[in-house]
């Protein structure tokens, strides 16, 4: 029997005029994450996109998990490909649909028909599937106002397809539709989280993480890197930048009062991840901040960061408690990478008694002994860049 996924678009279907351009941006991203499985053809009719696949080799459970994270998709489901003739379709629905129908004991059919040239009515089709359906399996009972399960029968313009029920999709806006935007990336469980939420509203993901090598070891990177291909299951391929930020962090260390420290190095991240961030065609930062959650997290402090950059800073995690942050984590398979236990460069030069309440005067006085313009260049220069798939 021939198969096919059948996808329904998101929020797709209200964007009026632009509707085109987003079912497209939708097909490419589809088209590049089911790449690797095989030859499909794609085709889009009547707010639906249909996935064919060119050859039996194609793997499909595979590509069902792959379509389950891409985000623009509300729902989508497997159908069987049939004739358009109730011969094929009883035949075939009997076949197809055997192994739902086991599992429960009432159902429904609903039957749609967009080619209004095929010879039966609408509910002449349902009598008709559920009449067979009945027949066939008699552990069944037609329920048409709260049943088990609803099958679906679509007629359409060249074939006929058959479904059970449908699965819900990631939701959110194609990945593109929304412009770049810059993840600062730590190895935490927030920034992951942070990273995830914005690709769903349709944003495509750069990354920059700042590395302190010796302080932080080579498997904090390689941490990095595994949260990251994590996201990029969900966002597609993400470009990532390596700052080299050891110098800077010795410099703080040596010139900086140290209740100052974490602001001041936050402060530095920010100008340079603003460089870095307009060089490769990003509109904005992202960063996976809390509102009062740790001490450079309060509302002060926040504003204090803020002044170094002109770029807008996207937080969307700003209002969320730990537990709503580890409860995506934990959904977006994130988690248990975020909490091994190498060091990332934040906790390595942690003040005893951070400043809660900075000003930026305050601020700017206490970072006047750092050459800012030559650190900021000098790590510029000396940024790695890889890419994440
Ligand atoms: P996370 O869980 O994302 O590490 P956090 O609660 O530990 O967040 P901080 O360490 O204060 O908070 O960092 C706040 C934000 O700054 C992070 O969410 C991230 O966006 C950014 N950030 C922190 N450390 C780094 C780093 N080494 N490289 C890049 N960005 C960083
Ligand atoms: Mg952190």
């Amino acid at each position: 029997m021939k198969e096919i996924i059948l996808i329904k678009n998101g929020e797709l279907a209200l964007k009026g005029l632009n509707r085109c351009n987003f079912e497209d941006i939708l097909i490419k991203n589809i088209r590049r994450r089911l790449k690797s499985l095989g030859e499909i053809t794609i085709r889009k009719a009547q707010s639906a996109i249909y996935l064919e696949p060119k050859d039996e080799s194609f793997d499909f459970e595979e590509a069902l998990q792959r379509v389950k994270l891409i985000f623009g998709i509300a729902g989508f489901s497997r159908a069987c490909v049939c004739e358009k003739e109730m011969e094929d379709i009883l035949e075939k629905s009997v076949e197809y649909l055997k192994e739902p129908l086991d599992k429960v004991k009432t159902f429904k059919v609903e039957a749609k028909r967009a080619d209004k040239r095929f010879p039966l009515t609408s509910p002449e089709i349902c009598r008709e599937v559920g009449g067979k359906l009945l027949s066939k399996y008699h552990h069944l009972k037609v329920d048409v106002h709260n049943p088990d399960i609803t099958v679906f029968v679509e007629i359409r313009d060249t074939n006929a397809y058959i479904r059970a029920e449908q699965i819900t999709g990631a939701g959110g806006l194609p990945v593109g539709t929304a412009g770049t935007a810059s993840i600062l990336i730590s190895g935490g469980i927030d920034s992951p989280v942070a990273a995830w939420t914005m690709a769903k509203r349709g944003l495509r993901l750069n990354a920059i993480h700042f590395a302190s090598p010796p302080y932080t070891s080579p498997r904090a990177e390689m941490k990095v890197k595994t949260l990251l291909s994590k996201v990029a299951r969900y966002s597609g391929c993400i470009n990532l930048a390596i700052v080299p930020f050891t110098k800077i962090q010795d410099e703080i260390a040596k010139n900086c009062p140290e209740d100052y420290f974490t602001l001041i190095m936050r402060r530095m991240m920010m100008r340079i991840a603003q460089k870095i961030a307009k060089d490769s065609g990003s509109l904005a930062l992202i960063t996976g901040e809390s509102l009062g959650q740790v001490a450079s997290q309060t509302l002060p402090a926040l504003v204090t960061t803020d002044y170094v950059t002109n770029m807008p800073v996207l937080r969307p995690l700003i209002g969320m408690d730990k537990e709503e942050i580890v409860t995506i984590s934990r959904n977006i398979d994130t988690f248990e990478t975020s909490i091994l236990p190498y060091e990332d460069c934040c906790t390595v030069f942690t003040p005893k008694h951070p400043k809660t309440r900075p000003t930026l005067e305050s601020c700017e006085q206490a970072e006047s002994g750092l050459d800012i313009d030559q650190l900021i260049e000098e790590a510029i220069s000396e940024t790695t860049y890889t890419y994440i798939e």
